[in-house]
């Protein structure tokens, strides 16, 4: 049995996506910056995209700008506020320290550059709360950037009161929803959002293209500069397929977002209660306000590596955190910031489900892991020093 428990990394592109996207190779392959026939139909084609983007997020297509993914939202939005505040005189950021590398990283460069960054904390496991918002905010800041949902350990954060918050002292409030686009309901007009980072392969979209919503009135600045698409604030031809695939994914998401969200719900409890019987372990992220398909543990005594090695094995695919620090023997930053010590950081798990997982997945899930787990902690000498007393147990 092949059970892909990874769709936090990524999903399958979608039936719909893909038949969308079919006629963008073969018909309308035309430039969208061409005045001719074959060019015009290629525009009106994005321009419907742009438009079904908009509809699912309730803002104006005007609002939508295609980037080449969740990644180059983030770097335009947070670079945007900054130098626009920058000119203002406001200097000082707010985020959390719990953020994707795309945010953090971009923010790390700009206290590079002078700015000062405010990473609110997450420690012992906490979820960040509108008050603590309030409370950072500063006459000099010019941007708070908060995820709407954490990619890891699938925290939901409250944006609407975020939002609110940000709307009453006036500093600009982008997320990074790329977590939570197509799996919650957003509409960033009532949720007070100014700018938002959303991603196709997220929800069962191509990769390699996303979007950024700006607020009209916003302004931007170019990160690619190039020609006049996307009204001069994204250089370079469309990546016409993918925005077309994407569109199709995310109106797909939307039309069935509470069904899936039941069933994937429902799939993760399960898996959360029966996992939760392993002894020594602990679930890392809010129990209640959470992705609908995030389920992520710590197991103490175990190599998160080892464990996920096992697992491709017996046919889950999982992962041990983020795909983006896999490559690295440090810890998940996340794990970290909630709290985890480095010894309990390395024995994470992360299981994300999406709605076309099954109940016999989840059973098989619920059988392998326990067994590995054990045959793990029994080869492990930190193990053997726990049950004997020489170590403490932290969980
Ligand atoms: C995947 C992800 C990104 C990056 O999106 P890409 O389209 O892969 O660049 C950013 N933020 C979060 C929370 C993500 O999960």
């Amino acid at each position: 049995m092949q059970v892909y428990a990874d769709n936090a990394a990524t999903t399958k592109i979608s039936q719909q996506a893909l038949q969308a996207m079919m006629p963008c190779f073969e018909t309308y392959y035309g430039n969208p910056s061409s005045l001719h026939t074959v060019g015009q139909e290629a525009k009106e084609i994005l321009e419907e995209a742009r438009a079904k983007v908009a509809k699912c997020l309730g803002c104006e297509p005007r609002e939508i700008f295609f980037t080449s993914g969740g990644s180059e939202a983030d770097n335009q939005a947070i670079r945007s506020a900054a130098f626009y505040g920058a000119r203002k005189g406001k200097k000082h950021i707010i985020s959390t320290a719990f953020e994707h590398h795309a945010v953090l990283h971009t923010l790390n460069a700009l206290e590079k550059e002078g700015f000062e960054i405010t990473l609110l904390d997450v420690k012992n496991n906490h979820n960040i709360t509108a008050q603590h918002v309030r409370d950072a905010i500063r006459t000099d800041t010019c941007l708070v950037t908060c995820m709407y949902a954490n990619n890891e350990i699938g925290s939901v954060l409250p944006i609407s009161e975020i939002g609110a918050v940000c709307k009453e002292a006036g500093v600009p409030f982008h997320t990074d929803a790329v977590q939570a686009v197509g799996h919650l309901n957003i509409q960033v007009k009532e949720q007070n959002i100014d700018m938002l980072s959303l991603s196709g392969h997220k929800f069962h979209g191509p990769k390699g293209v996303g979007a950024l919503y700006v607020r009209r009135g916003l302004p931007l600045v170019n990160i690619i500069e190039g020609g006049a698409q996307e009204r001069g604030k994204r250089g370079g031809t469309e990546n016409l397929p993918g925005i077309v695939g994407m569109a199709a994914a995310l109106e797909d998401a939307c039309a069935n977002l509470d069904a899936h969200t039941a069933k994937v719900t429902a799939l993760r409890e399960k898996l959360i209660t029966g996992l939760s019987a392993i002894p020594h372990c602990a679930l890392n992220g809010d129990r209640e306000n959470r992705l609908p398909g995030n389920v992520s543990f710590c197991f103490e005594g175990i190599e998160g590596e080892s464990l996920l090695l096992l697992l491709d094995a017996q046919g889950i695919c999982a992962s041990s955190g983020s795909a983006c620090t896999s490559g690295s023997l440090d810890p998940s930053h996340v794990l970290l910031a909630i709290g985890r010590v480095h010894d309990v950081a390395h024995g994470s798990l992360r299981l994300s489900l999406s709605h076309e997982n099954t109940e016999e997945e989840v059973d098989h899930i619920l059988t392998v892991v326990p067994q590995v787990v054990e045959l793990l902690r029994n080869m492990s000498p930190v193990w053997r020093d726990l049950q004997n007393g020489i170590r403490e147990y932290i969980l």
